[in-house]
C-alpha cells in the first residue's frame, strides 16, 4: 500500500530527496505523497526510505485508504521506470 505523511509532518523535506519515484511533493501546509507513484519502496529500497529518514515517530506511514500487494507495487514501479530492473532484495 502507498505511504501517506500524517499532519504531524513539520515540513522539514528530509523526505523529498530520498523517494526514487518523486512521489513526495510540497502541498499547501506540508509534504505529501502521491499514491500513484508510491510502491513502499518496492523496486528501490528494502524498507520505506521516507519513514526512515523522517524526525518525526509515524509522521510516514501506511495509507490503509491505498491497499496493495507487493506484486501491484512492483507493476507500478515498473511503470515508473521503465527498461530499468528492480533493486534485488527490494521486491
Ligand atoms: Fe517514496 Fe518509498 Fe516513501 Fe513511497 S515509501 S513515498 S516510494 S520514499
Amino acid at each position: 500500500m502507498a505511504y501517506k505523511i500524517t499532519e504531524d509532518c513539520i515540513s522539514c523535506g528530509a523526505c523529498e530527496a530520498e523517494c526514487k519515484n518523486e512521489a513526495i511533493s510540497e502541498g499547501e501546509t506540508q509534504y505529501v505523497i502521491d499514491p500513484d507513484k508510491c510502491t513502499e519502496c518496492v523496486g528501490v529500497a528494502a524498507s520505506p526510505r521516507c519513514a526512515e529518514v523522517c524526525p518525526i515517530d509515524d509522521c510516514c506511514i501506511p495509507d490503509p485508504d491505498h491497499e496493495e500487494t507487493k506484486e501491484q507495487l512492483l507493476e507500478k514501479w515498473r511503470k515508473l521506470h521503465p527498461g530499468e530492473e528492480p533493486a534485488p532484495g527490494t521486491y
